[in-house]
């Protein structure tokens, strides 16, 4: 085991987004690769919007995605002791200290500040208050260093520095004597011992006043890096405007969790010229120093690229049984039908999602009540009844055991009747699944077995009859 710690932090105000299974990935990524430790926190200090149902959703995003942490999670709303007791610390140190200041005063300092073109900021009115008012309700402020800059390496963006001027005493604990999210981020990363911070560059700002905090305290600095946004396609940041944002709902769209991780590492971070990566192969490669310093557009056509190529790669029978509630949502009963995973066999080099897959799945478990009549016009209607009749007769009296014996069959029906494979293998496809886009006829015939081929084309033959 390498001294290297990370952790993913999500706040459980809703389900597991995209960017976040991103930056839990590269989390994930490190740790495995150096033999780190990978630690789970959920940032729940924000009562309000926390809630259990998506502390759930997040972790079952993660266990999809196979993120196994190593420790936790552990929850920062049953940490308020801890940071109190360092709160504590901070003021019997003198460097931090109460603030009495209401809140009126300060709008009213505020809006003053920004009447005259000033930045507004914390005037400083309690820092050096001596006398301490009885039963009044105060803020514990960070005091903060005055002049000077803070700076730090970020692994991805390179040196950051921000003048210390810009940057306010910060409330550490509110009049409820609550502990403020920076300061639970900097206790809880400095006592989990993490040596490296990696999370969205939309906490770059926080990271200053952390530094200042994990200074004043003592605690060695982490590595900071800080992942660019993922936008849409009109480069704003990816929100459910843009289509799902959430790792479940692209499970439940049918996408392999394989196929999201390998579309989300290369999302921002590339080896070469490689696209496909497999878990082995990200945990080798991945570099977070090679992360680009720009945000990344999300490109749902890449992903189902990704997604196809794993679907077609994939084991029939796990296909079958990740397959099945996809048909189940549809109503559709595998019972008494076709093996499924003969019928994965048929639709995986084609399906870029699962979605799809059951969508094409679903004539095999229940025959076609309707035909595609647009199909069927473009035959004449006495041919159509001598296919029908050639067809059925011909896999009456011969074996069926493979697709290449049904193919033969097929080419054989063609060459003894003057007939084009488009003639026969068309109409039959429409007869076995309602319309034109299935799979091969010797792939469907052999899979669905010749008594129920026949029985459909039958069905079929009376229904052009009938016409
Ligand atoms: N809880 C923060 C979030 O969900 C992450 C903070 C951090 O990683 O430091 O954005």
């Amino acid at each position: 085991m390498s001294d290297l710690r990370v952790r993913f932090a999500p706040s459980p105000t809703g389900y597991l987004h995209v960017g976040g299974a991103r930056t839990a990935l590269f989390n994930w990524l490190l740790a495995r690769q150096q033999g780190g430790t990978f630690i789970l926190r959920i940032e729940d200090t924000d009562v309000e919007r926390s809630t259990s149902e998506s502390v759930d959703a997040i972790l079952e995003g993660m266990k999809w995605l196979g993120l196994d942490w190593d420790e936790g999670p552990f929850y920062q709303s049953e940490s308020f002791p801890l940071y109190k007791e360092y709160v504590r610390k901070l003021l019997e140190a003198g460097k931090a200290y109460k603030c009495y200041c209401t809140a009126e005063e300060l709008d009213a300092k505020r809006n003053l500040a920004m009447q005259e073109g000033r930045k507004p900021k914390y005037d400083g009115t309690c820092r050096e208050r001596a006398d301490q008012p009885d039963g009044q309700p105060y803020v514990v402020r960070f005091r903060a260093p005055q002049g000077g800059v803070t700076s730090f390496n970020d692994l991805i963006k390179g040196t950051i520095t921000f003048p210390n001027e810009e940057l306010d005493d910060l409330i550490i604990q509110r009049t409820d004597g609550t502990p403020t999210y920076n300061f639970c981020v900097v206790i809880d990363d400095a006592t989990m011992r993490i040596t490296t911070v990696i999370r969205g560059d939309d906490h770059v700002n926080n990271t200053p006043r952390q530094v200042q905090l994990y200074e004043a305290l003592g605690f060695p600095v982490p590595q900071f890096a800080h992942v660019p946004m993922i936008l849409g396609s009109d480069k704003a940041r990816l929100s459910k405007r843009h289509g799902a944002t959430s790792v479940i709902a692209y499970r439940d769209m049918g996408y392999l969790p394989e196929a999201l991780m390998n579309y989300l590492v290369r999302l921002g971070w590339s080896s070469g010229d490689d696209e496909i990566f497999s878990r082995e192969e990200m945990i080798q490669k991945f570099d977070i120093c090679n992360v680009g310093r720009s945000a990344s557009v999300f490109n749902t056509e890449k992903l189902n690229w990704l997604n196809a190529h794993y679907i077609k790669n994939s084991e029939p029978e796990r296909l079958a049984a990740l397959l099945q509630p996809h048909l189940a949502a549809r109503g559709v009963s595998t019972l008494g039908g076709p093996d499924l995973a003969a019928v994965v066999k048929t639709l995986q080099e084609r399906a870029q999602t699962l979605e799809e897959m059951a969508e094409r799945a679903v004539f095999y478990y229940n025959a076609p009540v309707n035909y595609d009549d647009a199909a069927l016009a473009k035959f004449d209607k006495e041919l159509l009844a001598e296919v029908f009749a050639k067809v059925t007769e011909k896999l009456s009296g011969s074996a069926t055991n493979s697709i290449p014996e049904i193919d033969a069959l097929f080419k054989e029906i063609c060459s003894e009747n003057g007939w084009k494979m488009g003639q026969v293998g068309q109409p039959v496809r429409i007869a076995l699944s309602g319309g034109t886009q299935a799979p091969g006829i010797g792939e469907i015939v052999m899979t669905l077995g010749a008594e129920e081929t026949i029985r459909r084309i039958q069905k079929a033959r009376e229904f052009v009859s009938g016409k």
